[in-house]
């Protein structure tokens, strides 16, 4: 290499590997992760808190931005408590055990204000304050516990580690209810002894996950194992073992998967004890849940949300509505009592399954739903006529398509409300619906997952009148 050359990168790259620097941290990324300056440089350091002074070891350098890890806190910031879990810095679950829970609902608020702003280009005033959650801990009723072997051929359940698909060896864990841990750790006891039984890209045969849900209001559990194959040695003794201990075990399903995929799920699911689903109350409805549909992992906190989204929809009784991307039916079913006629679109078959029966059960006879692609769904429905008073949209993390918004708009509903996991992806899609004769009237974020850097929004929109 060329000694100009040399010069050139050794100007840019100032800060090298391993180089200990001072910090002082300034804001949060929105994934949690504490940025601190120090001239033209940004470092990114995990697992600090705006107002710390650090001495951080410099891992990686690009043009201006570098990342680094915490060697000391030299002054530790008034937000910081005691993080109380023994893996929280390498967990890729919490990012916000070491703050108060106060100081996560500031940064989750700043979080949908820089989106909503630098991405949106709308302005801060419209974001209202984040709606904390009455639970912090234990307010998970699912999960999905990866199961494998390490180098030394051990068993291990956990949880993935940050940023990767290395399992954590950690049976329980501060989100999830109580009963989940337990049988987490019951199921370890059984595997532990067994490892012949983990799956592994070889042998396509044997346990990968193991899935559970909780219906908080019923206390009933799903129990369910994602297997390579249908059957797999000692099945009996896992199922019976855990039916004695767990009476609240109401459904256990095998679903297999032998699919070279991240996709935790398999296409076929097998009941062997039970029922299919489990079911729980949410705003006042019962709704049966199968192992594929989607439901709010956090429940108390999920009717805050849904009657904040019913606020937004603003119903008086008359109006037709469209619930897009309605997984069980539950936003939808939770305002059909203020609506003339509820639409529901899910690409889950299994899902709309759940939503039919969860109208007829319910007694709501003013809904139907269809199973498809939402863009081509609401093509389908514009086509045919359907002129919905109010829009709700809950899309997946990626956000809706230019091509629904589109549609969306086509269809002249009077009220759009946008209800979102992923501030980034929503306020892409806000600024869209804004060049199209719509108008962002306010968005509440609401904290669905303390301790981790998730925020989930909800957002309403008004046509503008007069044009189009
Ligand atoms: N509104 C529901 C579900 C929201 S999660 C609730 O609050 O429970 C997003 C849902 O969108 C999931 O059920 C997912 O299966 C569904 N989905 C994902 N891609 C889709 C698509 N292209 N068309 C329709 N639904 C889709």
């Amino acid at each position: 290499m060329s000694p100009v050359l040399i010069m050139i990168i050794e100007r840019m790259n100032m800060y090298r590997k391993n180089e200990l620097i001072e910090l002082n941290i300034t804001s949060l990324t929105s994934d949690g992760d504490g940025v601190g300056r120090v001239g033209e440089m940004v470092f990114f350091v995990p697992n600090t808190a705006v107002g710390d002074t650090i001495r951080a070891k410099v891992l990686k350098v690009k043009k201006n931005v570098g990342f680094a890890r915490v060697e000391e806190i030299v002054t530790p910031s008034s937000d910081r408590m005691e993080a109380d879990c023994p893996v929280s810095f390498s967990c890729g679950g919490c990012v916000y055990r070491h703050i108060s829970y106060e100081a996560e609902c500031r940064a989750k608020r700043q979080k949908v204000i820089d989106a909503v702003t630098r991405i949106g280009k709308l302005d801060a005033a419209l974001v209202h304050d984040i709606i904390p959650s009455k639970n912090i801990d234990g307010y998970r009723n699912k999960a999905m516990i990866p199961v494998g072997l390490d180098r030394d051929g051990e068993v291990v359940m956990g949880y993935y580690a940050r940023h990767s698909h290395h399992i954590m060896h950690c049976l329980r864990c501060q989100l999830s209810p109580s009963v989940f841990n337990d049988i987490i750790e019951d199921v370890y006891a059984f595997l532990r002894h067994r490892p012949s039984l983990v799956y592994s890209p070889q042998n396509r045969r044997g346990i990968r996950h193991i899935y559970l849900r909780y219906a908080e209001t019923t206390g009933d559990v799903m129990f369910c194992v994602v297997a390579g194959s249908r059957h797999f040695d000692g099945e009996e003794v896992l199922y019976h073992s855990l039916i004695e201990k767990y009476p609240s075990i109401k459904s256990m399903i095998l679903n297999v998967n032998a699919e070279d995929t991240n996709v935790i799920l398999g296409k076929r699911s097998y009941t062997v004890y039970g029922d299919d689903h489990i079911a729980d109350m949410l705003c006042g409805l019962r709704f049966e849940i199968a192992p594929e549909a989607f439901y709010q992992i956090n429940r108390s906190q999920a009717q805050t949300l849904y009657a904040k989204a019913k606020e937004y929809a603003d119903l008086s009784g008359t109006e037709t509505l469209i619930d897009l991307y309605c997984g069980a039916g539950t936003i939808g079913l939770s305002m059909a009592d203020k609506c003339k006629e509820l639409i529901g679109v899910e690409i889950i078959p299994e899902a709309i399954e759940n939503a039919k029966r969860n109208a007829l059960q319910n007694g709501v006879l003013n809904a139907r739903f269809i199973c498809g692609d939402a863009p081509q769904a609401a093509e389908q429905l514009r086509k045919e006529g359907i002129r919905p008073d109010v829009i709700v949209v809950d899309p997946p993390r990626k956000g809706l398509t230019p091509e629904l918004i589109d549609t969306i708009v086509r269809m002249t509903p009077d009220r759009v409300v946008y209800v979102s996991c992923d501030p980034a992806t929503m306020s892409r899609d806000l600024n869209l619906f804004t060049e199209q004769n719509y108008s962002v009237k306010e968005i509440t974020p609401v904290d669905m997952f303390p301790r981790t850097s998730h925020c989930e929004s909800v957002c309403r929109m008004t046509r503008c009148q007069g044009q189009l």
